[in-house]
């Protein structure tokens, strides 16, 4: 055992404690798409939940929104993903695999030269990576549409809607999660990079001019954000955008990178995107996009949008390779000597408090139970009664679960409990009907070790 973080160790303790399954296993699996188990599933909504509470409930100005999927084709057009959204490859004609130019090293892709087997290489060509689908009872091509690719656009088309039915004054904003499709080529790194996947989109509306003053705002904003959430901000760090690298629609761009075990990659992207999707949008569907700022003499103009994009699927991985520790806790020379624990922040763990009687027998198991069902109503709670204690314990800390309640033979007597600590390990007792509070304080006390 050592104590290095690797995506081998991520991977098979996602799948061990029910994280994340491989889509359609059982036949062979399909590349690009991901399962989220049990815990997978709770610590997804834990995180979406932990995302929106700061964008909505903690941002006076921002309000959510919930778009379908399926957008008119003219979307894509106006966006600029239709013309620009593209990768470009090279295929390999002997091997037949492909490869992302961009990602060929320089002198095999000069030489035409294969990076796996050697063979002869293809031109470069785009490849766009919307997926197509055909909506409607014929198939004769009129009835294309995309899967979203991202969902930002669903914002920008419904920004009158939430201004008028809202009353919202610039400057405002519109959250938005939600399921994102892209046909990528290079699928490897576990949930990093999907062909399916979701997005947390916040844009926010301003008054050209002001557009740098919050991109400036909203760039310390995120920062703060990962702070709340507990990971280790040594392993953030920002990085803008080159002249070369920015995107068709940015006027400024910041990517928030996170060390993962493979390298520094991106995690959220923060863009000044001016008054491109705007203007765009008011091109392609002749409709009039202008915002009409009645507090200064009823001006029009179209609004400069900031945008805050992260990817959900991707932060739950950040945050497991974050969380990820084996640590050595013993030194009897087997492999009980070292835990494997996932350190999460406590709002954002599967389960909250596990409850474990000691014993089955002799009324333990009752006892336990009844005090799960107290705390059920408040907490995420989970009952364990197999096996010794020290294993349940290690159960338990493998899917990070901050707080252990342990009922034994005292318990019977005086009404406490014993509430181990999932980072330190130590163990305090606690009376019953304290219990619900000292978790709820430790919870808000909560500070990564
Ligand atoms: P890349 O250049 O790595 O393909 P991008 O810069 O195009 O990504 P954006 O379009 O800015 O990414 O998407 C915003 C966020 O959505 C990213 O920071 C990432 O967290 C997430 N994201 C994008 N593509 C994927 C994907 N294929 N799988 C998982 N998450 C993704």
């Amino acid at each position: 055992m050592d104590s290095s973080v690797t995506m081998e160790k991520i991977v098979s303790l996602a799948k061990r404690r029910g994280f994340v399954f491989q889509s359609s296993e059982i036949y062979g699996g399909q590349a690009g798409a991901w399962d989220y188990g049990p815990a997978g599933i709770e610590l997804k909504n834990r995180i979406q939940r932990f995302w929106w509470k700061e964008m909505t409930q903690l941002h006076d100005d921002i309000v959510g929104l919930d778009a379908a999927i399926l957008m008119h084709p003219r979307v894509w057009e106006a966006s600029g993903h239709v013309e620009n959204f593209t990768d470009p490859l090279v295929d390999c004609k002997k091997c037949k695999q492909r490869f992302r130019a961009d990602m060929v090293p320089e002198e095999k892709l000069a030489k035409k030269e294969c990076p796996e087997c050697g063979g002869e290489l293809t031109d470069t060509r785009k490849f766009n990576l919307m997926f197509k689908t055909n909506i409607g009872p014929v198939d004769d091509g009129t009835g294309l549409i995309y899967l979203r690719p991202e969902t930002a656009q669903g914002i920008y088309v419904n920004y009158k809607n939430i201004a008028g039915s809202n009353r919202m004054k610039l400057p405002f904003g519109i959250a938005q999660v939600g399921k994102a499709f892209r046909n990528e080529i290079v699928t490897k790194n576990f949930i990093f990079r999907t062909c399916e996947f979701e997005q947390m989109e916040m844009q926010y509306f301003v008054k050209p001019g002001e557009d740098e003053k919050w991109f400036d705002y909203w760039r310390e904003q995120r920062w703060a954000y990962y702070e709340k959430l507990g990971v280790r901000m040594d392993k953030l760090r920002w990085h803008r955008h080159g002249p070369g690298e920015l995107a068709h629609y940015a006027k400024d761009a910041y990517d928030i990178e996170y060390e993962f075990p493979m390298g520094w990659k991106e995690l959220e992207g923060v863009h000044n995107r001016s008054d491109y999707d705007l203007t765009r949008h008011q091109q392609f569907s002749g409709k009039d996009l202008q915002y009409i700022d009645q507090d200064n003499g009823n001006a029009r103009y179209i609004p400069f949008i900031i945008e805050t994009s992260a990817g959900l699927t991707r932060q739950l991985l950040m945050v497991l390779c974050d969380a990820y520790e084996d640590e050595k806790v013993a030194d009897k020379g087997n492999e009980d000597d070292w835990r494997t624990v996932l350190r999460f922040h406590p709002a954002l763990a599967p389960v909250t408090v596990a409850v474990l009687p000691l014993m089955k027998k002799d009324g333990l198991a009752e006892l336990a139970q009844d005090i799960r069902k107290d705390l059920k109503e408040d907490f995420a709670t989970d009952y364990d009664q197999g096996g010794a204690i020290g294993r349940r314990y290690r159960r338990q800390d493998e899917i990070g679960t901050p707080f252990c309640v342990t009922v034994d033979y005292q318990s019977k007597e005086d009404g406490t409990v014993t509430v181990r600590y999932r980072d330190s390990m130590e163990q305090i007792r606690v009376p019953r009907a304290e219990l619900a509070a000292r978790i709820r304080a430790d919870i808000k006390a909560y500070k990564r070790v």
